[in-house]
């Protein structure tokens, strides 16, 4: 076949390739890509992610490769390249490992140092439980060292995000200048690079190679904690850094005030720039963050299916990526659409759909079955002391799993008085208060109440 144009080869291949796949995963993973290079040896397919990438190698080469020789009669290798995001021209900047893994120089062994290309300040979005960290973040790299957010700790929960800003500030200063000094790490590995250092006799070689950063970011400080000696020689650095204006960034799980097992004169110092938080994101985010990564991987979901995810799925942004995933995995390799009912049923035993409301007359039922006490005792007049105490148990149950007043809960039990259910709710907590077993039986009564339908 003739020499010609990459782009017309491919549009004859993807055609002969929709013909073999099911619509969904040529409209998700194959009709995005596009082919920059070809010749008899070697076709370049040019994808929009590494995760797009890995994806359509696993699972599309031999279809791919099928059909290039079947329309050109040539077998090229295939490889991938990975396209930078839309609007921000050329292609992805290759970070160069040796400026922001000094760490390798120590132990060349580990090359796990490597900035992951995704976590940038353009794929993350911003909403409120992030808003104060971004900026931060944002500004901090502009200009290390010379804003009043020096340290710049951002703490949260995990999957909300620290690890991704931390790495965009590399990214986004390196890229502004490329003579900046950059030090990325996470705790752990300071930590395992500092012992290492100490065994091999190289304690000079580590100090410098931390004290010449102009911009040290430390992921998960956290992890510090009660290693004494770690945190001497992260202590000097820190000063050596400060006192000559160079920025530090550092991420944590918990606030510093709430480290524990950290000396004193570190927590002090965490403390004086700018400490921000990261809350889970609220719905509006949830969707923005799926409706990103949809888009950064070329793949069109239902507003429906987003919206589905976004308010099932609430823990944090890692949870939220690994349901997409797992959702376009199923499709994909079952080669069916993502409908919502496609994802309702899919999901169904990893989302847990909030329960309904559990009603007073369910615990009466619960509680009645739990003692095997007739329903119509725990409503009525006696005193026998068995049917009291789990009439009791039953008022409390319903004061704490429903939204009723005590006056509505009293009325439920044959019209009784709101201080008879405050008395009751006090006498339970007492019990709960002094007695493991009881604690656990009421544990079974209101699990048991999620499951009774009244
Ligand atoms: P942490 O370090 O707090 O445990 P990560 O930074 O590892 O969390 O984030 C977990 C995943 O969620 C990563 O893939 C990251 O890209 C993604 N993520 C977190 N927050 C956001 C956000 N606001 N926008 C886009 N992706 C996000
Ligand atoms: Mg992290």
């Amino acid at each position: 076949m003739s020499p010609s144009d990459p782009a017309e080869i491919w549009a004859r291949c993807l055609l002969n390739i929709e013909k073999k796949t099911s619509r969904q995963s040529f409209e998700t993973w194959l009709r995005s890509i596009k082919c920059s290079h070809f010749e008899s040896k070697q076709m370049v397919l040019d994808v929009p992610s590494t995760f797009f990438a890995e994806w359509v190698e696993e699972h599309f080469l031999p279809l791919i490769q099928s059909s290039v020789l079947e329309v050109t009669s040539l077998s090229p290798q295939i490889s991938f390249f990975v396209m930078q995001q839309e609007g921000s021209g050329g292609p992805a900047p290759l970070v160069k490992p040796e400026r922001i893994a000094p760490s390798l120089q120590i132990s060349p062994h580990e090359s796990n140092m490597n900035l992951n290309p995704r976590y940038t300040f353009d794929t993350f979005v911003v909403g409120n439980s992030n808003q104060l960290a971004n900026a931060a973040a944002r500004a901090v790299a502009d200009a290390p060292g010379t804003t009043a957010f020096n340290p710049l700790l951002i703490y949260s929960g995990v999957g909300l995000g620290k690890t991704h800003i931390l790495q965009a500030i590399a990214h986004h200063s390196l890229k502004k200048s490329n003579a900046l000094q950059v030090v990325y790490v996470s705790s752990e590995k300071f930590f395992l690079d500092f012992i290492d250092s100490i065994q091999n006799n190289k304690r000079q070689e580590f100090s410098k190679i931390y004290r010449n950063a102009d911009l040290l970011l430390v992921d998960d400080v956290q992890f510090l904690v009660n290693k004494e000696t770690t945190q001497e020689e992260f202590f000097h650095t820190f000063n050596v850094l400060h006192q000559n204006g160079k920025q530090i960034v550092l991420t944590s799980d918990c606030p510093p005030s709430e480290l524990k097992g950290l000396e004193e004169r570190l927590v002090s110092r965490f403390q004086w720039g700018l400490v921000a938080d990261i809350q889970t994101p609220d719905l509006e985010t949830r969707i923005a963050i799926l409706q990103k990564k949809a888009t950064t991987d070329g793949i069109e979901l239902p507003q429906g299916v987003i919206s589905f995810i976004a308010e099932n799925v609430t823990s944090n942004v890692r949870e939220l990526e690994g349901t997409l995933i797992r959702l376009l995995a199923s499709a994909s390799i079952t080669n069916q659409d993502i409908t919502l009912p496609f994802a309702q049923d899919l999901l169904k035993n990893i989302i847990q759909t909030a329960s309904p409301a559990v009603t007073i007359e369910a615990i009466q039922t619960a509680v009645s079955m739990h003692y095997n006490i007739p329903y119509d005792l725990i409503v009525a007049e006696t005193r026998k002391k068995a049917v009291v105490m789990a009439r009791q148990v039953a008022m409390y149950l319903a004061k704490a799993h429903t939204k009723s007043s005590l006056k509505t809960i009293g009325l439920h039990f044959g019209g009784r008085d709101h201080s008879t259910v405050i008395h009751a709710c006090k006498s339970v907590q007492e019990k709960i208060a002094n007695d493991a077993n009881f604690r656990e039986e009421l544990k079974k009564i209101s699990e048991l109440c999620k499951y009774t339908h009244t």
